[in-house]
Protein backbone atom coordinates (compact mmCIF):
# COMPACT_ATOMS: atom_id res chain seq x y z
CA UNK A 1 0.00 0.00 0.00
CA UNK A 2 0.95 3.36 -0.68
CA UNK A 3 3.60 2.23 -3.36
CA UNK A 4 4.69 4.71 -5.66
CA UNK A 5 4.57 3.29 -9.60
CA UNK A 6 6.39 6.20 -11.00
CA UNK A 7 8.14 5.74 -14.01
CA UNK A 8 5.93 2.62 -14.25
CA UNK A 9 3.05 3.76 -16.51
CA UNK A 10 2.38 0.32 -17.55
CA UNK A 11 0.96 -0.91 -14.15
CA UNK A 12 -2.14 0.65 -14.98
CA UNK A 13 -2.31 -1.84 -17.63
CA UNK A 14 -2.10 -4.87 -15.46
CA UNK A 15 -5.28 -7.30 -14.79
CA UNK A 16 -7.51 -5.93 -12.26
CA UNK A 17 -6.19 -7.18 -8.72
CA UNK A 18 -3.08 -8.99 -9.74
CA UNK A 19 -0.27 -6.84 -7.55
CA UNK A 20 2.22 -4.25 -9.11
CA UNK A 21 4.97 -5.51 -7.05
CA UNK A 22 5.33 -9.34 -5.41
CA UNK A 23 6.79 -10.33 -2.04
CA UNK A 24 10.56 -10.54 -2.21
CA UNK A 25 13.02 -12.95 -1.85
CA UNK A 26 10.53 -15.64 -2.96
CA UNK A 27 11.27 -19.09 -1.82
CA UNK A 28 13.52 -21.04 -3.57
CA UNK A 29 12.27 -24.03 -5.85
CA UNK A 30 13.11 -26.53 -3.91
CA UNK A 31 11.29 -25.19 -1.00
CA UNK A 32 7.96 -24.47 -3.55
CA UNK A 33 8.82 -27.94 -4.85
CA UNK A 34 8.99 -29.77 -1.60
CA UNK A 35 5.71 -27.47 0.06
CA UNK A 36 3.92 -28.91 -3.27
CA UNK A 37 5.10 -32.36 -2.55
CA UNK A 38 3.78 -32.35 0.95
CA UNK A 39 0.70 -31.06 0.24
CA UNK A 40 -0.51 -32.56 -2.68
CA UNK A 41 2.08 -35.89 -2.65
CA UNK A 42 -1.05 -37.96 -4.62
CA UNK A 43 -2.02 -35.39 -7.61
CA UNK A 44 -0.27 -35.91 -11.02
CA UNK A 45 2.98 -34.11 -11.47
CA UNK A 46 3.52 -35.21 -15.03
CA UNK A 47 1.47 -36.89 -17.41
CA UNK A 48 4.17 -38.46 -19.88
CA UNK A 49 2.09 -39.65 -22.84
CA UNK A 50 -0.49 -42.08 -21.37
CA UNK A 51 1.40 -42.49 -18.14
CA UNK A 52 0.82 -40.54 -14.82
CA UNK A 53 3.64 -39.64 -12.60
CA UNK A 54 2.74 -37.81 -9.14
CA UNK A 55 4.28 -35.02 -6.95
CA UNK A 56 4.64 -37.34 -4.30
CA UNK A 57 6.88 -40.41 -6.63
CA UNK A 58 8.88 -37.22 -7.67
CA UNK A 59 9.82 -35.94 -5.15
CA UNK A 60 11.19 -39.15 -3.48
CA UNK A 61 13.06 -39.81 -6.77
CA UNK A 62 14.42 -37.04 -6.83
CA UNK A 63 15.98 -36.94 -3.45
CA UNK A 64 17.00 -40.69 -3.85
CA UNK A 65 18.89 -39.27 -7.38
CA UNK A 66 20.31 -36.67 -5.28
CA UNK A 67 21.76 -38.62 -2.30
CA UNK A 68 23.24 -40.77 -5.04
CA UNK A 69 25.22 -37.88 -6.62
CA UNK A 70 26.09 -36.82 -2.84
CA UNK A 71 27.73 -40.41 -2.70
CA UNK A 72 29.46 -40.11 -5.78
CA UNK A 73 31.01 -36.77 -4.64
CA UNK A 74 29.02 -34.12 -6.21
CA UNK A 75 29.32 -31.09 -4.16
CA UNK A 76 27.15 -27.78 -3.60
CA UNK A 77 28.18 -25.66 -6.68
CA UNK A 78 29.49 -28.49 -8.96
CA UNK A 79 28.15 -28.92 -12.31
CA UNK A 80 25.63 -31.43 -13.02
CA UNK A 81 24.67 -31.29 -17.12
CA UNK A 82 21.14 -32.86 -18.56
CA UNK A 83 21.73 -34.02 -21.90
CA UNK A 84 17.87 -34.95 -22.21
CA UNK A 85 14.90 -34.55 -24.01
CA UNK A 86 11.49 -34.22 -22.60
CA UNK A 87 10.59 -37.13 -20.49
CA UNK A 88 10.15 -37.07 -16.86
CA UNK A 89 13.68 -37.66 -15.80
CA UNK A 90 14.60 -34.31 -16.96
CA UNK A 91 12.72 -33.31 -14.13
CA UNK A 92 14.18 -35.63 -11.46
CA UNK A 93 17.72 -34.93 -12.09
CA UNK A 94 17.21 -31.07 -12.76
CA UNK A 95 15.43 -31.39 -8.31
CA UNK A 96 18.42 -34.02 -7.68
CA UNK A 97 20.99 -31.46 -8.87
CA UNK A 98 19.26 -28.46 -6.83
CA UNK A 99 18.64 -30.94 -3.69
CA UNK A 100 22.23 -31.76 -3.62
CA UNK A 101 23.49 -28.26 -3.63
CA UNK A 102 24.90 -28.33 -7.50
CA UNK A 103 24.02 -26.04 -10.58
CA UNK A 104 22.11 -27.92 -13.15
CA UNK A 105 23.57 -27.07 -16.91
CA UNK A 106 20.52 -27.74 -19.65
CA UNK A 107 21.96 -29.10 -22.72
CA UNK A 108 20.28 -29.31 -26.13
CA UNK A 109 20.25 -32.42 -27.07
CA UNK A 110 20.60 -31.99 -30.59
CA UNK A 111 24.03 -31.09 -30.11
CA UNK A 112 26.60 -32.97 -31.78
CA UNK A 113 29.74 -34.11 -30.44
CA UNK A 114 32.24 -31.00 -30.68
CA UNK A 115 29.18 -28.88 -29.54
CA UNK A 116 28.82 -31.22 -26.47
CA UNK A 117 32.63 -30.94 -25.71
CA UNK A 118 32.15 -26.79 -25.84
CA UNK A 119 30.10 -26.84 -23.15
CA UNK A 120 30.63 -29.44 -20.91
CA UNK A 121 34.50 -28.09 -21.18
CA UNK A 122 32.98 -24.44 -20.23
CA UNK A 123 30.64 -25.04 -17.29
CA UNK A 124 33.46 -27.81 -16.01
CA UNK A 125 30.17 -30.23 -15.34
CA UNK A 126 31.37 -33.72 -13.45
CA UNK A 127 28.21 -35.63 -13.80
CA UNK A 128 26.53 -35.84 -16.61
CA UNK A 129 22.95 -37.33 -17.22
CA UNK A 130 22.15 -38.19 -20.88
CA UNK A 131 19.69 -40.28 -22.97
CA UNK A 132 21.12 -44.06 -23.70
CA UNK A 133 20.36 -43.14 -27.08
CA UNK A 134 22.67 -40.15 -27.22
CA UNK A 135 25.29 -41.86 -25.85
CA UNK A 136 27.02 -43.88 -27.92
CA UNK A 137 27.49 -41.95 -31.06
CA UNK A 138 27.75 -38.29 -29.23
CA UNK A 139 28.45 -38.20 -25.21
CA UNK A 140 30.72 -41.52 -25.01
CA UNK A 141 33.44 -40.07 -27.56
CA UNK A 142 33.90 -36.50 -25.65
CA UNK A 143 34.03 -37.63 -22.37
CA UNK A 144 38.38 -37.97 -21.86
CA UNK A 145 38.30 -34.55 -23.48
CA UNK A 146 36.03 -32.74 -20.23
CA UNK A 147 35.89 -32.89 -16.36
CA UNK A 148 32.96 -35.68 -16.61
CA UNK A 149 33.66 -38.47 -14.14
CA UNK A 150 30.20 -39.24 -14.13
CA UNK A 151 27.42 -40.55 -16.62
CA UNK A 152 24.25 -41.34 -15.88
CA UNK A 153 22.02 -42.64 -18.40
CA UNK A 154 18.27 -42.82 -18.75
CA UNK A 155 15.84 -44.23 -21.86
CA UNK A 156 12.93 -42.48 -22.23
CA UNK A 157 11.51 -45.83 -22.04
CA UNK A 158 12.13 -46.36 -18.43
CA UNK A 159 8.96 -44.68 -17.20
CA UNK A 160 6.88 -45.82 -19.73
CA UNK A 161 7.48 -49.75 -19.45
CA UNK A 162 5.10 -50.64 -16.71
CA UNK A 163 4.05 -53.82 -15.45
CA UNK A 164 0.69 -54.64 -17.82
CA UNK A 165 -2.45 -52.86 -15.43
CA UNK A 166 -0.33 -50.91 -13.61
CA UNK A 167 -1.39 -47.49 -14.83
CA UNK A 168 0.14 -45.19 -12.68
CA UNK A 169 4.33 -44.83 -12.24
CA UNK A 170 5.85 -46.26 -9.29
CA UNK A 171 4.73 -45.86 -5.34
CA UNK A 172 7.04 -44.68 -3.51
CA UNK A 173 9.36 -46.90 -2.36
CA UNK A 174 8.65 -49.40 -5.23
CA UNK A 175 10.07 -50.99 -8.18
CA UNK A 176 10.39 -48.67 -11.13
CA UNK A 177 9.30 -50.52 -13.84
CA UNK A 178 11.77 -51.20 -17.27
CA UNK A 179 11.58 -51.54 -20.27
CA UNK A 180 13.16 -55.23 -20.91
CA UNK A 181 14.82 -56.03 -24.12
CA UNK A 182 15.30 -52.42 -25.19
CA UNK A 183 16.94 -51.57 -22.20
CA UNK A 184 20.77 -50.87 -23.19
CA UNK A 185 23.77 -51.68 -20.78
CA UNK A 186 26.78 -49.54 -21.00
CA UNK A 187 29.58 -50.84 -18.13
CA UNK A 188 30.98 -47.73 -17.72
CA UNK A 189 27.64 -45.64 -17.21
CA UNK A 190 25.43 -45.69 -14.16
CA UNK A 191 21.72 -46.42 -14.96
CA UNK A 192 19.45 -43.30 -13.63
CA UNK A 193 16.48 -46.03 -12.57
CA UNK A 194 18.88 -48.10 -10.84
CA UNK A 195 20.65 -44.94 -8.74
CA UNK A 196 16.83 -44.04 -7.74
CA UNK A 197 15.94 -47.50 -6.48
CA UNK A 198 19.22 -47.35 -4.04
CA UNK A 199 17.56 -45.85 -1.26
CA UNK A 200 14.57 -47.10 0.23
CA UNK A 201 13.71 -43.73 2.17
CA UNK A 202 14.78 -40.39 0.97
CA UNK A 203 17.83 -38.86 2.37
CA UNK A 204 17.46 -35.90 4.71
CA UNK A 205 17.93 -32.67 3.34
CA UNK A 206 21.77 -31.47 2.69
CA UNK A 207 22.39 -28.00 1.81
CA UNK A 208 19.93 -26.16 0.56
CA UNK A 209 20.54 -23.59 -2.16
CA UNK A 210 19.33 -19.58 -1.04
CA UNK A 211 18.37 -17.07 -3.19
CA UNK A 212 21.92 -15.52 -4.73
CA UNK A 213 23.85 -19.26 -5.62
CA UNK A 214 23.34 -20.15 -9.10
CA UNK A 215 20.62 -22.74 -10.04
CA UNK A 216 21.47 -23.12 -13.91
CA UNK A 217 23.74 -22.44 -16.29
CA UNK A 218 21.43 -21.89 -19.54
CA UNK A 219 23.71 -21.21 -22.94
CA UNK A 220 23.02 -18.63 -24.61
CA UNK A 221 24.82 -16.50 -27.85
CA UNK A 222 23.60 -13.63 -26.37
CA UNK A 223 23.44 -10.25 -28.29
CA UNK A 224 27.00 -11.44 -29.40
CA UNK A 225 29.80 -14.08 -29.69
CA UNK A 226 30.00 -17.87 -28.71
CA UNK A 227 27.55 -19.79 -26.25
CA UNK A 228 27.87 -18.14 -22.79
CA UNK A 229 26.21 -19.81 -19.75
CA UNK A 230 24.03 -17.02 -18.11
CA UNK A 231 23.81 -17.99 -14.31
CA UNK A 232 20.15 -17.98 -13.28
CA UNK A 233 20.13 -18.04 -9.45
CA UNK A 234 17.50 -19.42 -7.27
CA UNK A 235 15.85 -16.45 -6.59
CA UNK A 236 15.61 -15.93 -10.69
CA UNK A 237 13.85 -19.05 -11.11
CA UNK A 238 11.81 -18.51 -7.96
CA UNK A 239 10.67 -15.43 -9.54
CA UNK A 240 9.77 -16.25 -12.06
CA UNK A 241 8.07 -19.11 -11.64
CA UNK A 242 5.76 -16.87 -8.66
CA UNK A 243 5.33 -14.44 -12.36
CA UNK A 244 3.53 -17.03 -13.91
CA UNK A 245 1.32 -18.18 -11.13
CA UNK A 246 0.05 -14.70 -9.70
CA UNK A 247 0.47 -12.51 -13.01
CA UNK A 248 0.03 -15.03 -15.92
CA UNK A 249 -2.91 -16.38 -13.68
CA UNK A 250 -1.50 -19.90 -13.96
CA UNK A 251 -3.63 -22.00 -10.88
CA UNK A 252 -5.46 -25.13 -9.58
CA UNK A 253 -7.43 -26.79 -12.38
CA UNK A 254 -4.86 -25.77 -14.82
CA UNK A 255 -2.89 -28.33 -16.77
CA UNK A 256 0.60 -27.09 -18.47
CA UNK A 257 1.13 -28.30 -22.26
CA UNK A 258 4.79 -28.82 -22.15
CA UNK A 259 5.45 -27.69 -26.02
CA UNK A 260 8.55 -26.09 -25.52
CA UNK A 261 11.73 -28.01 -25.15
CA UNK A 262 12.86 -28.34 -21.66
CA UNK A 263 16.93 -27.22 -22.20
CA UNK A 264 15.77 -23.80 -23.22
CA UNK A 265 14.67 -21.65 -20.26
CA UNK A 266 11.03 -20.88 -21.10
CA UNK A 267 10.51 -24.90 -21.43
CA UNK A 268 12.33 -25.04 -17.80
CA UNK A 269 10.58 -22.71 -16.07
CA UNK A 270 7.53 -22.58 -18.24
CA UNK A 271 6.77 -26.24 -17.71
CA UNK A 272 8.52 -27.46 -14.85
CA UNK A 273 9.46 -24.70 -12.38
CA UNK A 274 5.72 -23.57 -12.45
CA UNK A 275 4.39 -26.63 -12.31
CA UNK A 276 6.38 -27.41 -8.97
CA UNK A 277 5.39 -24.23 -7.64
CA UNK A 278 1.05 -24.16 -8.37
CA UNK A 279 1.23 -28.09 -7.77
CA UNK A 280 -0.64 -28.72 -11.22
CA UNK A 281 0.49 -31.69 -13.86
CA UNK A 282 2.69 -30.77 -16.91
CA UNK A 283 2.17 -32.83 -19.81
CA UNK A 284 5.34 -34.07 -21.70
CA UNK A 285 5.96 -36.11 -24.74
CA UNK A 286 9.49 -36.56 -25.41
CA UNK A 287 9.90 -34.57 -28.03
CA UNK A 288 7.51 -31.88 -29.79
CA UNK A 289 5.62 -33.53 -32.40
CA UNK A 290 2.53 -31.64 -33.06
CA UNK A 291 0.04 -34.47 -34.04
CA UNK A 292 1.04 -36.49 -30.47
CA UNK A 293 0.89 -33.20 -29.32
CA UNK A 294 -2.57 -32.75 -30.44
CA UNK A 295 -3.38 -35.76 -29.06
CA UNK A 296 -2.44 -35.19 -25.58
CA UNK A 297 -3.76 -31.98 -25.14
CA UNK A 298 -7.28 -33.96 -25.80
CA UNK A 299 -6.51 -36.26 -23.98
CA UNK A 300 -5.15 -35.06 -20.35
CA UNK A 301 -7.24 -31.55 -21.44
CA UNK A 302 -4.18 -29.24 -21.53
CA UNK A 303 -5.33 -25.51 -20.24
CA UNK A 304 -2.24 -23.23 -20.08
CA UNK A 305 0.20 -23.72 -23.13
CA UNK A 306 3.55 -21.60 -23.31
CA UNK A 307 5.77 -21.88 -26.28
CA UNK A 308 7.16 -20.71 -29.54
CA UNK A 309 4.91 -19.38 -32.35
CA UNK A 310 6.23 -22.11 -34.26
CA UNK A 311 4.58 -24.57 -32.62
CA UNK A 312 1.30 -22.87 -32.82
CA UNK A 313 2.32 -22.66 -36.35
CA UNK A 314 2.98 -26.60 -36.78
CA UNK A 315 0.15 -27.47 -34.81
CA UNK A 316 -2.00 -25.44 -36.97
CA UNK A 317 -0.46 -26.70 -40.17
CA UNK A 318 -1.09 -30.48 -39.04
CA UNK A 319 -3.92 -32.84 -40.19
CA UNK A 320 -5.78 -33.76 -36.82
CA UNK A 321 -5.87 -29.85 -36.05
CA UNK A 322 -9.50 -29.52 -37.06
CA UNK A 323 -10.30 -33.05 -35.34
CA UNK A 324 -9.10 -32.83 -32.02
CA UNK A 325 -11.10 -31.23 -29.36
CA UNK A 326 -8.89 -28.21 -27.91
CA UNK A 327 -11.39 -26.32 -26.38
CA UNK A 328 -9.84 -26.82 -22.59
CA UNK A 329 -6.91 -24.59 -23.99
CA UNK A 330 -7.95 -21.21 -22.27
CA UNK A 331 -4.44 -20.02 -21.59
CA UNK A 332 -2.41 -19.24 -24.19
CA UNK A 333 1.74 -17.54 -24.27
CA UNK A 334 3.62 -17.26 -26.94
CA UNK A 335 7.55 -16.13 -26.56
CA UNK A 336 11.02 -16.18 -27.65
CA UNK A 337 10.16 -14.60 -31.40
CA UNK A 338 8.17 -11.99 -32.71
CA UNK A 339 4.67 -13.35 -33.61
CA UNK A 340 2.97 -12.58 -37.02
CA UNK A 341 -0.61 -10.94 -36.07
CA UNK A 342 -1.90 -13.38 -38.62
CA UNK A 343 -1.24 -16.27 -36.83
CA UNK A 344 -2.75 -15.04 -33.41
CA UNK A 345 -5.99 -14.21 -35.45
CA UNK A 346 -6.03 -17.49 -37.37
CA UNK A 347 -5.64 -19.48 -34.23
CA UNK A 348 -8.05 -17.80 -32.14
CA UNK A 349 -10.85 -18.43 -35.16
CA UNK A 350 -9.84 -21.98 -34.92
CA UNK A 351 -9.56 -22.76 -30.92
CA UNK A 352 -11.16 -19.88 -29.09
CA UNK A 353 -8.37 -18.73 -27.58
CA UNK A 354 -6.24 -15.39 -28.09
CA UNK A 355 -2.34 -16.07 -27.91
CA UNK A 356 -0.31 -13.60 -25.72
CA UNK A 357 2.91 -12.32 -26.45
CA UNK A 358 5.32 -12.70 -23.65
CA UNK A 359 9.09 -11.49 -24.16
CA UNK A 360 11.92 -12.40 -22.34
CA UNK A 361 15.56 -13.55 -22.90
CA UNK A 362 17.59 -16.42 -21.51
CA UNK A 363 19.24 -13.55 -19.36
CA UNK A 364 15.89 -12.73 -18.03
CA UNK A 365 15.13 -16.33 -17.12
CA UNK A 366 12.26 -16.35 -19.18
CA UNK A 367 9.81 -13.37 -19.50
CA UNK A 368 10.29 -10.18 -18.55
CA UNK A 369 7.12 -8.72 -20.34
CA UNK A 370 3.89 -10.21 -21.46
CA UNK A 371 0.08 -9.28 -22.57
CA UNK A 372 -1.82 -9.56 -19.22
CA UNK A 373 -4.16 -12.63 -19.34
CA UNK A 374 -7.31 -10.95 -20.91
CA UNK A 375 -5.83 -7.62 -22.83
CA UNK A 376 -5.56 -8.06 -26.31
CA UNK A 377 -1.91 -6.73 -27.74
CA UNK A 378 -2.16 -3.37 -29.32
CA UNK A 379 -0.32 -3.25 -32.89
CA UNK A 380 2.09 -0.83 -33.41
CA UNK A 381 1.36 1.68 -36.01
CA UNK A 382 4.25 2.12 -37.45
CA UNK A 383 6.17 -0.98 -37.61
CA UNK A 384 3.08 -3.49 -37.55
CA UNK A 385 4.29 -5.16 -34.81
CA UNK A 386 2.13 -6.52 -31.99
CA UNK A 387 2.97 -5.56 -28.53
CA UNK A 388 4.65 -7.67 -26.72
CA UNK A 389 3.06 -6.45 -23.39
CA UNK A 390 4.19 -4.52 -20.55
CA UNK A 391 7.30 -5.77 -18.02
CA UNK A 392 5.95 -7.95 -15.45
CA UNK A 393 5.98 -7.22 -11.31
CA UNK A 394 9.40 -5.70 -9.57
CA UNK A 395 10.40 -4.88 -13.26
CA UNK A 396 11.59 -1.48 -14.70
CA UNK A 397 12.29 -1.14 -18.22
CA UNK A 398 13.86 1.68 -20.63
CA UNK A 399 14.36 2.34 -23.93
CA UNK A 400 17.54 4.34 -24.53
CA UNK A 401 18.91 5.55 -27.87
CA UNK A 402 20.96 3.05 -29.98
CA UNK A 403 24.26 5.07 -30.33
CA UNK A 404 24.53 7.04 -27.08
CA UNK A 405 22.65 5.34 -24.64
CA UNK A 406 20.63 8.11 -23.54
CA UNK A 407 17.34 7.65 -22.15
CA UNK A 408 14.81 8.13 -24.70
CA UNK A 409 10.65 9.54 -24.22
CA UNK A 410 7.70 7.10 -24.84
CA UNK A 411 7.48 6.63 -28.23
CA UNK A 412 11.00 6.64 -29.83
CA UNK A 413 12.94 3.95 -30.93
CA UNK A 414 16.08 2.68 -29.09
CA UNK A 415 17.47 -0.68 -27.73
CA UNK A 416 15.54 -2.23 -24.69
CA UNK A 417 17.19 -2.33 -21.15
CA UNK A 418 15.75 -4.05 -17.96
CA UNK A 419 16.31 -4.31 -14.52
CA UNK A 420 14.42 -6.67 -12.27
CA UNK A 421 14.53 -9.92 -10.15
CA UNK A 422 14.91 -12.37 -13.16
CA UNK A 423 17.83 -10.43 -14.38
CA UNK A 424 20.99 -12.91 -14.39
CA UNK A 425 23.82 -11.50 -12.32
CA UNK A 426 26.25 -12.43 -15.38
CA UNK A 427 27.31 -15.14 -17.60
CA UNK A 428 29.82 -17.95 -16.39
CA UNK A 429 33.26 -17.21 -16.23
CA UNK A 430 32.68 -13.93 -18.35
CA UNK A 431 33.35 -11.29 -16.78
CA UNK A 432 34.18 -9.07 -19.63
CA UNK A 433 30.76 -9.85 -21.46
CA UNK A 434 29.04 -9.60 -18.50
CA UNK A 435 30.21 -6.12 -17.87
CA UNK A 436 28.93 -5.48 -21.29
CA UNK A 437 25.69 -6.93 -20.88
CA UNK A 438 25.13 -6.05 -17.61
CA UNK A 439 25.49 -2.73 -15.65
CA UNK A 440 24.60 -1.73 -11.94
CA UNK A 441 21.25 -4.70 -12.07
CA UNK A 442 20.22 -3.44 -15.98
CA UNK A 443 20.80 -5.66 -18.80
CA UNK A 444 21.25 -4.75 -22.52
CA UNK A 445 18.83 -6.83 -24.48
CA UNK A 446 20.35 -6.40 -28.20
CA UNK A 447 16.65 -5.56 -29.40
CA UNK A 448 15.08 -2.55 -30.45
CA UNK A 449 11.49 -1.55 -29.68
CA UNK A 450 9.68 1.01 -28.09
CA UNK A 451 7.46 2.07 -25.45
CA UNK A 452 4.00 3.88 -26.37
CA UNK A 453 1.94 6.59 -23.66
CA UNK A 454 -0.11 3.68 -22.53
CA UNK A 455 3.28 1.42 -21.61
CA UNK A 456 2.62 -1.27 -24.16
CA UNK A 457 6.59 -1.90 -25.11
CA UNK A 458 7.02 -3.21 -28.96
CA UNK A 459 10.41 -4.94 -30.07
CA UNK A 460 10.67 -4.18 -33.34
CA UNK A 461 13.73 -6.95 -34.05
CA UNK A 462 17.22 -7.59 -32.94
CA UNK A 463 19.39 -5.10 -33.62
CA UNK A 464 21.70 -7.09 -35.58
CA UNK A 465 19.00 -8.51 -37.84
CA UNK A 466 18.47 -5.19 -38.68
CA UNK A 467 18.99 -4.32 -42.60
CA UNK A 468 20.12 -1.01 -44.48
CA UNK A 469 18.83 -1.08 -47.95
CA UNK A 470 19.59 2.05 -49.86
CA UNK A 471 20.28 3.85 -46.71
CA UNK A 472 17.18 2.69 -45.04
CA UNK A 473 16.82 0.49 -41.78
CA UNK A 474 14.20 -2.50 -42.57
CA UNK A 475 13.16 -4.29 -39.74
CA UNK A 476 12.81 -8.11 -41.23
CA UNK A 477 9.91 -8.89 -38.78
CA UNK A 478 7.81 -6.27 -40.61
CA UNK A 479 7.93 -7.69 -43.59
CA UNK A 480 7.65 -10.92 -42.54
CA UNK A 481 4.28 -9.80 -40.89
CA UNK A 482 2.98 -9.04 -44.59
CA UNK A 483 4.05 -12.16 -46.02
CA UNK A 484 2.36 -14.21 -43.25
CA UNK A 485 -0.77 -12.52 -44.48
CA UNK A 486 -0.50 -14.37 -47.87
CA UNK A 487 -2.81 -17.19 -47.37
CA UNK A 488 -0.03 -19.89 -49.34
CA UNK A 489 2.74 -18.58 -46.86
CA UNK A 490 3.38 -21.29 -44.15
CA UNK A 491 6.91 -19.79 -42.34
CA UNK A 492 9.11 -16.90 -43.75
CA UNK A 493 11.91 -15.38 -42.85
CA UNK A 494 13.71 -11.90 -43.68
CA UNK A 495 16.96 -11.31 -44.10
CA UNK A 496 19.52 -8.65 -46.08
CA UNK A 497 21.76 -10.08 -48.48
CA UNK A 498 24.92 -7.50 -50.10
CA UNK A 499 23.36 -5.74 -52.89
CA UNK A 500 25.88 -3.35 -55.34
CA UNK A 501 23.75 -0.43 -55.22
CA UNK A 502 21.66 -0.35 -52.75
CA UNK A 503 24.29 -1.82 -50.01
CA UNK A 504 22.16 -5.04 -49.15
CA UNK A 505 19.01 -5.77 -50.23
CA UNK A 506 15.68 -7.27 -48.90
CA UNK A 507 15.37 -11.01 -49.29
CA UNK A 508 12.82 -13.35 -47.99
CA UNK A 509 13.03 -17.07 -47.31
CA UNK A 510 9.72 -18.78 -47.27
CA UNK A 511 7.97 -22.19 -47.03
CA UNK A 512 4.40 -22.83 -48.61
CA UNK A 513 1.58 -24.71 -46.92
CA UNK A 514 1.67 -27.86 -48.76
CA UNK A 515 -1.77 -27.13 -50.38
CA UNK A 516 -0.06 -24.55 -52.16
CA UNK A 517 3.28 -26.35 -53.32
CA UNK A 518 3.92 -25.23 -56.71
CA UNK A 519 1.59 -23.32 -56.71
CA UNK A 520 2.81 -19.97 -56.04
CA UNK A 521 5.80 -18.54 -57.53
CA UNK A 522 8.14 -15.97 -56.03
CA UNK A 523 7.22 -12.75 -58.46
CA UNK A 524 3.52 -13.35 -56.96
CA UNK A 525 4.63 -12.93 -53.61
CA UNK A 526 7.23 -10.21 -54.31
CA UNK A 527 3.77 -8.50 -56.10
CA UNK A 528 1.59 -9.04 -53.27
CA UNK A 529 4.36 -7.45 -50.31
CA UNK A 530 4.99 -4.30 -53.31
CA UNK A 531 1.23 -3.94 -52.73
CA UNK A 532 1.73 -3.31 -49.44
CA UNK A 533 4.86 -1.41 -47.93
CA UNK A 534 7.24 1.21 -48.60
CA UNK A 535 9.37 0.79 -51.69
CA UNK A 536 12.54 0.34 -49.83
CA UNK A 537 10.96 -2.47 -47.51
CA UNK A 538 9.34 -5.18 -50.10
CA UNK A 539 11.70 -8.10 -50.62
CA UNK A 540 13.40 -8.00 -53.97
CA UNK A 541 14.30 -11.23 -53.62
CA UNK A 542 12.25 -13.82 -52.72
CA UNK A 543 12.96 -18.03 -52.12
CA UNK A 544 10.71 -20.54 -51.90
CA UNK A 545 12.41 -23.94 -49.89
CA UNK A 546 10.45 -26.92 -48.42
CA UNK A 547 11.32 -26.04 -44.87
CA UNK A 548 12.86 -22.73 -42.75
CA UNK A 549 16.20 -23.97 -40.32
CA UNK A 550 14.76 -23.52 -36.50
CA UNK A 551 16.30 -23.97 -33.31
CA UNK A 552 14.51 -26.70 -31.59
CA UNK A 553 13.27 -23.65 -29.83
CA UNK A 554 11.46 -22.65 -32.96
CA UNK A 555 13.19 -19.37 -33.60
CA UNK A 556 13.70 -19.60 -37.34
CA UNK A 557 17.92 -19.67 -37.85
CA UNK A 558 17.94 -16.18 -39.51
CA UNK A 559 22.44 -16.79 -39.60
CA UNK A 560 21.81 -19.57 -41.63
CA UNK A 561 19.80 -18.43 -44.48
CA UNK A 562 22.20 -15.06 -44.24
CA UNK A 563 25.35 -17.78 -44.88
CA UNK A 564 23.21 -19.65 -47.71
CA UNK A 565 22.05 -16.20 -49.21
CA UNK A 566 25.47 -14.62 -48.74
CA UNK A 567 26.95 -17.67 -50.80
CA UNK A 568 24.66 -17.58 -53.78
P1 LIG B 1 16.67 -16.46 -25.93
O1 LIG B 1 17.75 -15.96 -25.05
O2 LIG B 1 17.06 -17.64 -26.73
O3 LIG B 1 15.41 -16.71 -25.16
O4 LIG B 1 16.35 -15.32 -26.99
C1 LIG B 1 15.97 -14.04 -26.59
C2 LIG B 1 15.61 -13.20 -27.78
O5 LIG B 1 14.44 -13.71 -28.42
C3 LIG B 1 15.26 -11.78 -27.43
O6 LIG B 1 16.42 -10.99 -27.28
C4 LIG B 1 14.41 -11.36 -28.61
O7 LIG B 1 15.20 -10.95 -29.70
C5 LIG B 1 13.70 -12.62 -28.99
N1 LIG B 1 12.34 -12.64 -28.45
C6 LIG B 1 11.91 -13.28 -27.35
N2 LIG B 1 10.58 -13.10 -27.17
C7 LIG B 1 10.15 -12.32 -28.19
C8 LIG B 1 8.88 -11.76 -28.58
N3 LIG B 1 7.76 -12.01 -27.90
N4 LIG B 1 8.86 -10.97 -29.68
C9 LIG B 1 9.98 -10.71 -30.38
N5 LIG B 1 11.18 -11.23 -30.09
C10 LIG B 1 11.28 -12.01 -29.01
Amino acid sequence: PGQSHAGRPWVALYTAGVPADLPLPTPSPVDQFRATARRAAGDPAVYYFDRVMTFGELDHLSSALAAALRDLGVEPGHRVALFLQNIPQFWIALLAAWKAGAIAVPLNPMFKGEELVYHLQDSGAVALVSLESLYDEVARPVLGRTDVRHVITTSELDFLARAPGQARGPRVGEPVGLAGSSKRRFSETLDLVHLCQRLERAPDPGAEPGPHDVALLTYTSGTTGSPKGAMNTHGNVAFNAEVYRTWMRLGPGDVVVGAAPLFHITGLIGHLAVAGLAGVPVILGYRFDPGEMLRLIERWRGTFMVAAITAYIALMNHPDFGRRDLSSLGKAYSGGAPIPAAVVERFEAATGAYIHNIYGLTETTSPSHAVPLGRRAPVDPDSGALSVGVPVPNTVVKVVDLETGRDLPPGEVGELVTRGPMVVPGYWKKPEETAHAIRDGWLRTGDVGRMDAQGWFYVIDRRKDMIIASGFKVWPREVEDVLYRHPAVREAAVIGVPDPYRGETVKAVVSLKPEFEGRVTPEELIAFCRERMAAYKYPRQVEIVPELPKTLTGKILRRVLRERGAGQ
